[in-house]
Formats: C-alpha cells, sequence, structure tokens
C-alpha cells in the first residue's frame, strides 16, 4: 500500500515520492507541501503541519511541474485550482534563508563560530573550520582569501550581505566567518545550496 502520512513514525529516512517527477528519494531531499490558508498548497517549512502532506524536490522545476499538473492537490486530495509556483518557489527559498540563519546564529551562541577574517584565518590553520561562510557582497580580497582557505578542503559557501551577518554575530559588518561544528556545517552546506538553487 502507498503511504501517504509522512509525519514521524518512520524514522529520518523515510522515501517519499516527488510528486512532479516520481522520483522515490529520501525525503530530506524534498519540501513538503500542505494546504495551507484558504486552501492554496503552501510550503510546510518545518515539515511538521498536521493532516496530510505531498512531497516534491525544491527545484524550480519540479516546482513548476507540480503546479502546472496540479500534482499537489491530486495527492492532498484538494479540489484543483490555481497554484502560484512562483509564490511557492519564494516560501522555499524562504523557509531555506530562515534555516541557515537559525543555524549560524545557533552556532554562534553554541560558540562554535570562528567570526572576522583574523580568526576564521586561525582556525584554518588549526584544522577547526568546517565551512567558510563569506557574505555575498564580500570584497575581492575577502573572496580570493577564502578560496584560497577553501582549497585546503574546507567547504565555502556564499550566504547574506555583510550587514546580515554582522547583524547575526553582533557587530556592524561580518564578510566572513566559519563554522566549527562539522555536523552544523554539512547541514548548513545542503540549505544553502537548496536556497541557492531556487534563485532565479
Ligand atoms: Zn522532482
Amino acid at each position: 500500500m502507498k503511504r501517504t502520512d509522512d509525519r514521524s513514525k518512520d524514522g529520518a529516512h523515510a522515501q517519499r515520492t516527488c510528486v512532479a517527477c516520481r522520483a522515490v528519494v529520501d525525503r530530506s531531499a524534498l519540501v513538503r507541501l500542505v494546504e495551507g490558508p484558504e486552501g492554496a498548497v503552501a510550503i510546510d517549512a518545518r515539515g511538521s503541519a498536521g493532516g496530510r502532506g505531498a512531497w516534491v524536490h525544491p527545484s524550480r522545476e519540479c516546482i513548476r511541474t507540480a503546479a502546472k499538473r496540479h500534482a499537489a492537490e491530486r495527492s492532498l486530495k484538494v479540489p484543483t485550482r490555481e497554484v502560484d509556483a512562483d509564490a511557492l518557489i519564494a516560501q522555499a527559498r524562504d523557509s531555506f534563508a530562515r534555516r541557515a540563519t537559525g543555524l549560524l546564529s545557533t552556532a554562534f551562541r553554541a560558540r562554535s563560530m570562528a567570526v572576522g577574517a583574523d580568526v576564521v584565518d586561525h582556525a584554518v590553520s588549526e584544522g577547526r573550520a568546517a565551512l567558510l561562510v563569506v557574505a555575498r557582497d564580500a570584497g575581492d580580497t575577502t573572496r580570493s582569501r577564502a578560496e584560497t582557505l577553501a582549497s585546503t578542503g574546507v567547504s565555502l559557501r556564499a550566504f547574506g550581505s555583510r550587514a546580515e551577518l554582522g547583524a547575526l554575530f553582533g557587530r556592524g559588518e561580518v564578510a566572513i566567518a566559519a563554522v566549527l561544528e562539522p555536523r552544523v556545517g554539512a547541514e548548513l552546506v545542503v540549505t544553502i545550496d537548496r536556497f541557492a538553487g531556487l534563485e532565479g
């Protein structure tokens, strides 16, 4: 029997089918769609909203296909309606941005962030950096420095602006930071890549 309920019960590695491309994958690779306010199909950002859920790849292509074919409504067993693919893509992007921001902020409070060029250099030289995060508006010097540091085998991702990273880490502006906790670093890589993959 095909499973349609999708919360807990069956562990973190349960398999789900993307309603658009029909690929069966680990559900962590998909985002959950639910019947949102006023009956519109919406992204379940936390993956924990009650009721029936449908799953889709967090890609522009699969979200557009799902909207066009009304695949989510069919899976959710709700009436077919106009689905705004752009709105869903924006919701998914927001949820990944919030998730990434939350991870960075939690890591900072747990003292597992190196913030600023000198501290990051030091962390990399000691082999403690799991992920380098560079502001998207960082200058050329910072970017090339980050690429040099990344060439030692540390992951590197661009996320947020200098002002946004500054606000997260209680400073005016921050152009570069490093995540020191490998598990958090790995989760941030996935989250930032999904966020970036949904960019227009
Ligand atoms: Zn898909």
